[in-house]
């Protein structure tokens, strides 16, 4: 899986209904089956995922979740653990989305919650992001420092299932002040290598996919995904729009 291209599309709380989110995902999935060069991965909202589950087609277009507990059983009211999603067959989850460390999620919190999804099995997706840019370069420690002390204290023997996605904040969502260009995209997987590589060793270090997220539409995702050289994209807005989508997708994969 890990020579293909990673296109992760976060519908956060949307579609407003379980029939709209079959719609989307089979249209989606009509498109993404056809591509051999990507995986595609939809997190939906927790209450879609069964029925999302089932209109999965192989594993070129699966679902995903957008968060998962660290706790492992009861009593965490409103709690999803990795346990449930595993029984669901779920094999994707996105940890420390900047939406939730907004509402005042930790990087310990993430730390926590990438190694007992990592346990389980799941393939994680840690995001990561500066709020901010300054011309003295700052954003870079602020960077560094999320992914040591997300990456924390996770055993090396499950590199394999972690996936890194910077998503600087101040670049995603309808708040975004701009888009970020290719030179700050390549800027910071160039820095983020040397982040894992420095914390994993040259091996492990350098096989940790890195994807790019913020403001993707089908018109930069060509130049982050290619110019930049991503391992893949998690797109937000434009996951819910299937002709946009479907674009981002075909770019991704090459053809
Ligand atoms: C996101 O929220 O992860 C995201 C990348 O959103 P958007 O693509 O809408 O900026």
């Amino acid at each position: 899986m890990r020579d293909k291209k990673i296109i992760i599309g976060n519908w956060k709380m949307a579609p407003k209904n379980i029939r709209d989110a079959k719609a989307t995902f089979q249209n989606i999935r009509s498109i993404a089956s056809k591509l051999q060069n990507v995986q595609t991965v939809i997190a939906a909202p927790y209450v879609y995922l069964s029925e999302l589950k089932k209109l999965e087609t192989g594993h070129r277009c699966v679902v995903g979740a957008q968060d998962v507990s660290f706790e492992s059983d009861d009593p965490h009211t409103g709690e999803v653990s990795a346990d449930m999603l595993k029984s669901i067959g779920v094999q994707h989850v996105i940890v420390g989305h900047s939406e939730r460390r907004a509402k005042g999620e930790t990087n310990e919190d993430v730390s926590k919650k990438v190694i007992a999804a990592a346990k389980k099995g799941l393939i994680v997706v840690v995001c990561v992001g500066e709020l901010e840019r300054d011309e003295e370069g700052e954003y870079t420690l602020y960077i560094k420092e999320q992914v040591m002390q997300s990456l924390a204290d996770i055993p090396k023997k499950y590199l394999g299932q972690i996936i890194v996605a910077y998503e600087p904040v101040w670049a995603i969502g309808v708040k975004a002040k701009r888009e970020a260009t290719p030179e700050d995209v390549l800027e910071m997987r160039i820095f983020l290598r040397k982040v894992l590589i420095d914390m994993f060793g040259d091996r492990k270090g350098a096989a940790v996919p890195v994807l790019y997220g913020g403001s993707v539409n089908q018109k930069n995702a060509f130049a982050y995904i290619h110019g930049c050289e991503m391992q893949g994209l998690l797109v937000g807005r434009a996951s819910l729009k299937p002709a946009v989508f479907e674009k981002i997708l075909t770019l991704a994969n090459g053809s």
